[in-house]
């Protein structure tokens, strides 16, 4: 109803139950955040019981009350989740998110800034322009990059590869598109590389048969020979290379390719050099990692993902470019209805894909002051230190193999030394591995998941947690060797 004065809107709520409905969400979540580590990391329970857990009612048509709504909603969705979070969660590259990111996730929210436009979010795009600047510093990139925030590391990599494919074919591409360019595009990037890049060639037309699948050495590492030669013969056969992609701490095993071999490479050629850092490329910051992760300030992009190392909540990625222009080249248009302040900071639409943007810097930003990068150099440190940990308790178990140890990701395998056990060949040590790990899973003892190297199904630990204390890695060998001895007598219900 529209009163002469005030307006009766659902949405209009009073400040007073705001607060009230505030306070007990806050409650309720410092009474999660000091139990987290004695809950199940998850309770996998089966898509039926969640449908039921949330009812299948059609939409509602007259609205419910705050009470209802809201009652028990917490509750609903910690009994149902995985709890990434959790000390032992050790699955895929998730970052354990700050707390306090998510409150930085509400205050954003609360204030609602449009990134897109530089007038319509004055010092959030500010702060957005800081962290860009903050997150390249601590990484040994050109702070005078340019750069924004994206959803994501497959985004963030999105962004890149978009600039670098304008920066190559040249302006004319974004008008004819690739047809009208009389030669083949063609890309890459190791075999090991993360699965962004298909999606990459197909959906900025160059076409997934025009990656180049590149072998890697024996640590999945590129071998820069094998970049060398497909180059040379792309060229023989009148095809146009035109980026590489190095990964800065692959998927599986957290390997980091060599990176100031593929920028000599790149500039010889004059390519365009990509570095995929959406797992690793924190670890920069740490003066022990730093010829590791040598080569990377010369690359053209770099991707990275605040959502993983550096414990951002989700969603937060991050593309930096060397050259500022190149985003502008690709990404900005100006129509009639926009007319921002030409004096003013940068418009962020007209530096990546989104138009209407969210204010993810403001987690970011938050994270980056609180820890510094003494805390990032501490956490980062550690997580890498309890991984070693872990991969020389691995080395002591008489059952266990293991595979590889690189960052903070740990590969192994269990190998029942018993007669029986002796006997096992590759199939059924596979078969055996994937009953470990989905038995430790839906006990919800701890959570990791898996590599498949060279046929083998191995387990696979990514340590990305700044609550992961000592104990919990301890823990592991044994588990995972007594889960096996179980399954493998069959005295258990795999
Ligand atoms: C995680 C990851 C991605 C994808 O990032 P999202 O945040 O899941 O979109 C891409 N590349 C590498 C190397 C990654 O580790």
């Amino acid at each position: 109803m529209i009163n002469q004065n005030e307006r009766d809107s659902t949405f209009d709520i009073s400040p007073e139950q705001f607060r009230k409905l505030g306070y007990e969400l806050v409650d309720q979540f410092s009474m999660y955040l000091d139990a987290i580590g004695e809950l199940p990391v998850t309770s996998k329970k089966s898509v039926e019981t969640i449908r039921e857990a949330i009812g299948q009612g059609s939409l509602p048509v007259a609205g419910k009350s705050i009470e209802e709504v809201w009652e028990g909603l917490p509750r609903l969705l910690l009994d149902h989740s995985l709890i990434n979070g959790h000390p032992r969660f050790w699955g895929y590259i998730m970052g354990s998110p700050s707390p306090e990111g998510a409150l930085a996730d509400m205050l954003a929210s609360m204030i609602n800034p449009n990134m897109g436009g530089w007038d319509l979010a004055p010092i959030a795009s500010e702060i957005e322009t800081q962290v860009v600047t903050w997150l390249a510093d601590l990484i040994g990139y050109a702070p005078d990059c340019g750069g924004l925030l994206v959803s994501g590391g497959a985004m963030a990599n999105y962004t890149a590869f978009l600039a670098a494919r304008r920066a190559i074919a040249g302006n004319e591409v974004r008008e004819t598109g690739l047809r009208e360019i009389d030669q083949q595009l063609t890309v890459y990037a190791s075999k090991e590389t993360h699965t962004w890049i298909q999606k990459a060639a197909d959906l900025f037309g160059i076409g997934t048969n025009y990656i180049r699948w590149l072998a890697t050495d024996s640590s999945d590492r590129i071998l820069t020979s094998a970049l060398r030669e497909a180059i040379d013969e792309d060229i023989s056969h009148g095809y146009r290379p035109f980026i590489v992609i190095g990964t800065a701490g692959t998927v599986s095993t957290g390997a980091v390719d060599p990176l100031n071999d593929i920028a000599d490479i790149c500039e010889e050629f004059g390519l365009w050099f990509h570095v995929d850092g959406a797992y690793g490329a924190p670890a920069a910051c740490l003066p022990s990692q730093s010829k590791l992760f040598s080569g990377m300030e010369r690359a053209d992009s770099i991707a990275l993902d605040p959502h993983k190392w550096l414990y951002a909540p989700f969603e937060a990625g991050c593309t930096l470019v060397r050259n500022k222009q190149a985003l502008l080249d690709a990404y900005s248009y100006r129509p009639l209805y926009y007319h921002f302040d030409e004096n003013a900071g940068l418009n962020y639409y007209e530096h990546g894909f989104q138009n209407s943007r969210g204010f993810r810097a403001l987690k970011v930003w938050v994270n980056l002051q609180r820890a510094g990068r003494d805390g990032y150099e501490q956490m980062i440190g550690d997580d890498i230190r309890l991984a070693e940990m872990l991969a020389s308790e691995i080395q002591k178990h008489r059952e266990l193999e293991l595979k590889s140890q690189n960052l903070s990701i740990v590969t192994f395998r269990f190998y029942p030394k018993n007669e029986q056990g002796k006997h096992l060949d590759d199939e059924e040590l596979n078969a055996l591995n994937q009953k470990i790990m989905a038995k430790i899973q839906r006990d919800g003892k701890a959570f990791f998941t898996n590599a498949v190297i060279n046929g083998e199904f191995l387990l696979r630990v990514c340590i990305v947690n700044f609550r992961t204390s000592r104990r919990d890695i301890e823990a592991l060998p044994g588990l995972v060797a007594s889960t096996g001895s179980e399954i493998h007598a069959g005295t258990s219900e795999n």
